[in-house]
């Protein structure tokens, strides 16, 4: 199952976890052009080999084991890496989509310093995420 990135990477997005991964499965890249126009970065659910190296990488510990390891409140997040794909434009739209649903769902989290939102995934429980 896929490493997950969840919402501590919008507004972070410093791309750590990317100079780890040994199989190049996290996008976008500083270097690809897409990188401008995403909120965060997605991990590609097939090309990931689960080996837990961007975990550590991750200075706001955004990062999920496996989607069954997310917490629901991140369900769209879930869908926008299962969606996106670099260098496809329709992918980034349907995951960027995602994102904002995200964001639109979960103010309280949002509201949250970005490094401060992963220690409240399992306590601030928005009613209107993953309903
Ligand atoms: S678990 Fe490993 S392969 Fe998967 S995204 Fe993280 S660093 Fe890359
Ligand atoms: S290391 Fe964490 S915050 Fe930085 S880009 Fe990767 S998932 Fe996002």
């Amino acid at each position: 199952m896929p490493f997950i990135i969840t919402d501590p990477c919008i507004g972070t997005k410093d791309t750590a976890c990317v100079d780890v991964c040994p199989v190049d499965c996290i996008h976008p890249r500083k270097d690809e052009p897409e990188f401008a126009l995403t909120s965060m970065l997605f991990i590609h659910p097939d090309e990931c080999i689960d080996c837990g190296a961007c975990i550590p990488a991750c200075p706001v510990a955004a990062i999920y084991e496996s989607p069954d390891a997310t917490p629901a409140h991140q369900n769209a997040l879930i869908e926008a890496n299962r969606a996106y794909r670099a260098g496809d434009a329709a992918a980034l739209a349907a995951a960027e989509a995602q994102v904002q649903v995200h964001i639109k769902a979960a103010p309280k989290l949002m509201a949250l310093a970005p490094a401060d939102r992963q220690a409240a995934h399992g306590t601030l429980v928005e009613p209107s995420v993953g309903e």
